[in-house]
């Protein structure tokens, strides 16, 4: 028995090396990846609680997640598209997206470094905003971000052209102002609120055709924003 137990020990601390090791190699190496995603449609079954007034302005709910930039954020748009839509009016919506959260705060948080050609999706320390695939039919937008312990490295948004886009909140179509706000929430370190009575905060994590009021900021959003870049 006691042979057997001494045994088992020694197997014990190896496994234990064996899970350690890769752990802290990879602490070293390579961020840990994380995908958020905007939701076509609505959660739960339940009968609608979602307020029939837009009450953004005096409802102060916000999630924060365990990361966030400890930097100002330099972007890229690559705005190729099979929309039609210009690459300067791509890049106006997308910038008037990230200017909704950096005029809440005297931190400097975005700085749009023109347009690219590379993918969202990618860890090649570009932080993309792209038009792209999604294998996924209720997926909106996804954003990536790559993250080693509280500090987010890298962020990427890629926008599923399984939907029509429009820039200008076009009924049937999902409008780029409106999803691009949500998503950069997350690139600020905000995650997804998913309660129907979030419904009209920017980061409510469900969105639909024609919607237009996540490009405007509620309490809770700015509350969340300055709660890690201050006023
Ligand atoms: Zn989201």
């Amino acid at each position: 028995m006691r042979k057997f137990g001494s045994l088992a020990l020694a197997a014990l601390i190896l496994l234990s090396f064996a899970a350690i090791l890769p752990l802290s190699a990879s602490a070293v190496g390579s961020p840990t990846r994380l995908m958020v995603v905007e939701w076509y449609g609505r959660g739960s079954a339940e009968p609608y609680a979602i307020p029939a007034e837009d009450n953004s302005m005096s409802n102060p709910d916000y999630k924060l997640l365990r990361f966030y930039w400890h930097t100002t954020i330099e972007y890229w748009i690559n705005s190729t598209n099979g929309y039609g839509f210009d690459e300067s009016a791509v890049v106006g919506n997308i910038t008037a997206s990230a200017n909704m959260w950096d005029e809440q705060t005297s931190y400097t948080l975005f700085a749009c470094k023109g347009t690219t050609e590379k993918t969202a999706g990618v860890y090649d320390s570009y932080n993309v905003v792209a038009w792209g695939w999604y294998d996924n039919p209720n997926v909106i937008a996804v954003t990536y971000i790559w993250y080693t312990r509280n500090q987010i490295v890298e962020t990427d948004t890629r926008m599923n052209t399984v939907f029509g886009w429009s820039l200008s909140g076009e009924t049937g179509k999902m409008d780029v102002q409106n999803i691009m706000t949500h998503e950069f929430g997350h690139w600020c370190g905000l995650n997804d609120l998913y309660r129907d009575r979030d419904y009209w905060l920017t980061m409510y994590g469900y969105s639909g055709y024609g919607e237009t009021h996540k490009r405007d900021l509620g309490l809770g959003d700015i509350l969340g924003l300055q709660k890690r870049y201050g006023a």
